[in-house]
């Protein structure tokens, strides 16, 4: 997930450029913005044999597609808007240090995104969700691992699995819920006893 600006002979074997001077006329597709799904369209697009054009403010992938956790997770596959989330999501708006801090401002747009997210906030949703976010983590896999085997592309793909360690009874309560839901969509995952762990982990 995390490409950075360092990629510049990858974006000229895949033949598409950067740039931040006027429009060429003769491009088949203008994209704008050079974060990871910018550049992943300008990718596709150019294998199939297109004229592109990124336009980039910055540098290319500086934004979010740069500081990310650069997890690629059936596992995570259960929607932020779900059940609960409200009352912690509106503890969470306010510290910078959260998953889900929104800088506070009176806005129209914000506060109508904000007005949906919590109407999405419920369990019809989440059975909606999880299947497609599921089906759209494992493509997406598979794209990384066709993108990992590209000639001059390097970033480190790593297939490990995730470990979550819960420390509070509440979280791994949480935890089982979660294990529970994604279980029946055939996501694969297990609970490790505290006991078993040091030898789940081959003695770490
Ligand atoms: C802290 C954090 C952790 C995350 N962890 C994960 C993770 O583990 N796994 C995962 O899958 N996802 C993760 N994400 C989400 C993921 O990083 C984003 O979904 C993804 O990077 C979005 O890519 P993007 O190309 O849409 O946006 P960006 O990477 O933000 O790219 C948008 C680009 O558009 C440019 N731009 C904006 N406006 C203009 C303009 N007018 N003209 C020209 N250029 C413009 C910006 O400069 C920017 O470079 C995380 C996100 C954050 C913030």
């Amino acid at each position: 997930m995390k490409t950075g600006a360092r990629d510049a002979k990858s974006r000229k074997k895949a033949n598409y450029s950067h740039t931040s001077k006027a429009i060429v006329p003769t491009a088949d597709a203008l994209i704008i913005g050079g974060g990871a799904i910018g550049i992943c369209c300008a990718h596709y697009l150019s294998a199939l044999g297109k004229k592109v054009l990124v336009v980039e403010k910055n540098e290319i992938c500086s934004g979010s597609s740069y500081g990310n956790a650069g997890l690629i997770v059936p596992s995570y596959s259960i929607p932020m808007a779900a059940p609960g989330v409200v009352l912690q999501g509106l503890k969470w708006m306010f510290d910078p240090q959260s998953p889900l801090y929104i800088k506070p401002r009176l806005n129209r747009q914000l506060l109508a995104w904000l007005w949906r997210f919590r109407g999405a906030c419920n369990p019809h949703h989440v059975q909606r969700s999880v299947p497609v976010l599921r089906d759209l983590h494992t493509a997406s896999l598979k794209l990384f691992e066709a993108l990992a085997n590209l000639d001059g592309m390097n970033f480190a793909l790593e297939k490990k699995g995730i470990l979550e360690l819960f420390n509070t009874p509440k979280g791994l309560e949480d935890g089982r819920k979660d294990i529970r839901l994604i279980k029946d969509y055939g996501i694969e995952n297990r609970l490790v006893p505290k006991n078993k762990l040091k030898e789940y982990l081959g003695g770490i």
